[in-house]
């Protein structure tokens, strides 16, 4: 692997977090601005000057890039974004003819993947799932022991798996219903808890954890919902590891232990027995570590 670091890039749709990662996941130097809305121009301006400031710090291998978009690998492009304005650019080769830099594009939750994989809740494993519950619900596989982002580099979109067939529209580019992300994300949370007369997502998760037992029911439901899905990437899988992370995911038992007794109940043997569904561990800064980390794993594949 590369002595030097890498610049590691987590774009999201609220901030971009960046900083320099060294092959064993430390980070220095970073840097947290929030993420441009008006225009593409305008984020990739954004984007080129968080490299360079992370340049004046020192010379980097590379840079990784971990957006909440789809991405064709293939064809070289980012498809879309549903909480940014990204859309059909070569985005790796934009910021590799700015920076001069080996430039690597993931989706964001494929970094996370990665970061908890090598450092946090997955290490040692080798089947290991991430979801991140934020805006919407991020997936990550490692798959016998490598990262799996299926054809063109465009899959792992667990947030989009059918877990009502009746349940509401996904919106934004998705055209599809009931699925996880619409029902169990922190939106999904956040639209909830103001049913409910909660000040939002946060304040439900406050309620809960101070004993509020219509906000601990009401998380549980969620919960619920999350272990249903999880369900499904039992059986397809047998992970050893599903690790919830995310601003959301936050809530931690609250929503696990549902989402664990679903699981215990109706997924197959032997996958039920084997899995662990435990809390990320990374905290906020998975995102850019994660980049980092796949920018420095991918330059050593290309050499
Ligand atoms: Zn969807």
């Amino acid at each position: 692997l590369s002595p030097l670091p890498a610049i590691g890039i987590d774009a999201g749709g609220t901030k971009i977090a960046a900083g320099l990662v060294a092959a064993d996941g430390s980070v220095s130097d970073t840097d947290e601005r929030p993420t441009p809305q008006r225009s593409q121009q305008e984020f990739l301006d954004a984007l080129e000057a968080v490299v360079r400031g992370r340049l004046e710090a020192g010379p980097a291998a590379a840079v990784g890039l971990g957006v909440p978009s789809r991405i064709d690998q293939v064809a070289h492009r980012v498809v879309g974004t549903v909480h940014a304005p990204l859309a059909g650019i070569d985005l790796a080769g934009y910021i590799e003819e700015r920076s001069g830099l080996p430039t690597f594009v993931d989706n964001d939750g494929n970094v996370a993947a990665v970061a908890e994989w090598k450092l946090g809740a997955g290490r040692g494993t080798r089947d290991f799932v991430m979801l991140t519950l934020g805006t919407g619900i991020g997936g990550g596989l490692i798959l016998d022991g490598r990262p799996y982002r299926g054809g063109h580099g465009a899959g792992a979109e667990l947030g989009h798996m059918v877990v009502d067939v009746d349940g509401p529209p996904c919106g934004g580019a998705c055209r599809g219903r009931g699925h996880l992300e619409a029902l169990a994300s922190g939106t999904a949370a956040e639209r909830r808890a103001r049913e409910l007369g909660y000040d939002g997502s946060r304040a439900l998760v406050a309620a809960a954890h101070a004993g509020d037992a219509r906000a601990v029911e009401a998380l549980a439901g969620i919960g619920r919902v999350l272990g249903e899905g999880m369900v499904t990437i039992v059986n397809v899988f047998v992970p050893e590891v599903i690790a919830v992370g995310g601003g959301f995911g936050r809530a931690g038992e609250l929503l696990l232990g549902p989402a664990r007794e679903v699981v215990t109940s109706e997924a197959l043997a032997p996958g039920r027995d084997i899995v662990r569904i435990v809390p990320a561990e990374l905290g906020a800064e998975a995102g850019l570590v994660g980049a980092g980390l796949v920018a420095l794993d991918s330059l050593a594949e290309r050499a």
